[in-house]
């Protein structure tokens, strides 16, 4: 009988050092994680309406919608700085690039010209740098940028 008691002790203690031991290895990894569910990056998500920025995994195959106003969010890149929401020129230049084309990624080196800091640039310098290497997306021809909740809308 005594020798049963023992072993349930000692069984005991092993539980209870497993689970410190389980506890000690996840801590640290999970205050340090910058991904989010499935070891996905995040990247910065736009939404023109709100002139927010949401960081969310990139899912390709559905349109993201604004947590906010449910407008399209738009993905900028993971470069991508938000200016302040009362910005609106700022925010108008971001649109205006995004509509050219440009993905706010860092890219190896300094090969390219930096992005303009006005929108009254922004129209010369898509016209100057047609083959900037943030120019990764085709521009947009003719409907505009809604910023909006708009119907649903083919493609990103
Ligand atoms: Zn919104």
């Amino acid at each position: 009988m005594g020798g049963i008691a023992s072993d349930k002790k000692l069984e005991e203690r092993a539980r209870r050092m497993a689970l410190r031991r389980d506890l000690g290895n996840r801590a640290p990894a999970a205050a340090k994680s910058t991904r989010g569910c499935g070891g996905a990056y995040l990247v910065a998500h736009a939404c023109f309406a709100c002139r927010k920025s949401f960081k969310v995994a990139p899912r390709p195959a559905r349109e993201l919608r604004c947590p906010c106003c449910s407008a399209a969010l738009y993905e900028m890149g993971r470069a991508f700085k938000a200016p302040p929401s009362r910005n609106l020129a700022q925010w108008k230049k971001v649109q205006a690039l995004y509509a050219a084309g440009f993905r706010f990624f860092s890219y190896r080196g300094n090969d390219g010209p930096p992005l303009p800091s006005q929108y009254s640039q922004v129209a010369a310098f898509v016209r100057d740098y047609p083959e900037h290497p943030l120019r990764i997306a085709p521009a947009r021809q003719g409907r505009p940028l809604s910023p909006r909740p708009a119907p649903a809308r083919a493609g990103m």
